[in-house]
């Protein structure tokens, strides 16, 4: 019979560059709190929600209520890194008022693309001069790289935005964020960005697609996503990226909530990200199983979830110390998130790392 050792690892808390806090009210309590079960401290509030927040006075005011009325208390250590969407009509001036407010990120979304998407855009030529300002004026620019035209299946929509990423590199000066990645085939393009741009070009990869193929997503709508999961070849390649320990790539979890109803239609359908919140370092930790069996690997990790992130966004170092162990972990079939019934990726699954849960800290 076969010993397994367990092993336990102290790690960061995750710095969760992309989530979805939804609308302010019992809905992101929940998510608030579910994001702090999973381990995160940093949250960057995606701006897409049922208004865009396309101006530097919505995202403070969103950020704002979101801080003021949904924190589990208000000595919560919890760090929002706002998020403007922009669009083929962002102003200049705009985006100088995102910048005094303390907004230095922004996000383009592609065209009815994806959820809530419909400022998104259509032309990336249009906003070529807006990724150009961020440059000048300090905001990063981060990219749903999907390609807006419905020309373009699925399949290859984020591969076709190789030559966007690229353009927006040559012709500005603005550093770009490639969100989500999911397709392999993209690989030797990011290390050549990342290399002839160096501190210019980073890449964020969710929990889902590292734990998960499109085979598995097959007929399970709790695994349908933007971009969609690919296949085990991609996965695998993705999971090696992490692993190789690049400074410019990190975790960003695009954990979207949705209420069954809205997920699990009958009618219509349904393109967006897959929740992971309440389980995000085990799942995460389940993916990346390799890198937590060695000292140097866990550092790797450590940095992956948590410290390349807070380098470039210039965040304070994690609040907290969680304590993963590679025990088996089943993911409830579904978690209560205000009045919202919310089916997880891999509800149900048993996956390899629990996380120890924390005690309060001593006062
Ligand atoms: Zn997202």
């Amino acid at each position: 019979m076969k010993t397994e050792t367990v092993l336990t690892r102290e790690i960061d808390t995750l710095a969760n560059v992309h989530w979805h806090g939804r609308e302010v009210g019992e809905v992101m309590k929940g998510l608030i709190r579910e994001a702090i079960r999973g381990g995160a401290d940093v949250l960057g509030p995606q701006p897409n929600t049922e208004k865009s927040l396309i101006t530097a006075t919505q995202v403070l005011e969103y950020v704002g209520s979101a801080k003021a009325y949904c924190l589990p208390s208000p000595d919560t250590r919890l760090t929002f890194l706002p998020f403007v969407m922009l669009t083929e009509e962002t102003t200049r001036e705009e985006l100088v008022n995102c910048k005094i407010a303390g907004i230095s990120d922004g996000k383009i979304y592609p065209r009815l693309r994806t959820t809530k998407s419909a400022n998104g855009v259509r032309h990336y030529g249009r906003i070529l001069p807006v990724v150009r300002w961020c440059g000048e004026i300090g905001i990063r620019v981060h990219n749903h790289f999907e390609h807006p035209n419905m020309i373009h299946g699925n399949r290859d929509a984020e591969y076709l935005c190789l030559a966007v990423a690229e353009m927006f590199l040559e012709e500005t000066g603005a550093v770009i964020f490639w969100e989500h990645a999911s397709d392999a085939r993209c690989i030797p393009a990011w290390k050549y960005f990342a290399g002839k741009y160096p501190g210019r070009f980073f890449v964020t990869v969710t929990a889902h697609h590292l734990a998960w193929n499109e085979d598995q997503a097959f007929g399970n709508v709790r695994l349908i996503c933007k971009p969609p999961l690919k296949t085990e070849r991609d996965r695998l390649a993705l999971v090696q990226l992490v692993c190789d320990g690049h400074p410019w790539v990190m975790a960003g979890a695009d954990d979207a909530a949705h209420d069954v109803n809205a997920k699990h239609v009958h009618d219509g359908k349904c393109a967006c990200g897959a929740f992971t919140t309440p389980f995000l370092h085990q799942i995460y930790a389940h993916a990346l199983s390799k890198l937590l069996e060695t000292a140097g690997g866990t550092r790797t990790y450590i940095n992956f979830t948590s410290r390349n992130a807070r380098k470039i966004h210039g965040l304070p170092p994690a609040s907290r110390v969680i304590a993963l162990v590679n025990k088996p972990f089943r993911i409830p079939p579904s978690c209560q998130i205000g009045p919202w019934t919310v089916e997880s990726a891999g509800a149900g699954e048993t996956i390899d790392w629990s996380m120890v849960p924390e005690k309060p800290a001593a006062s």
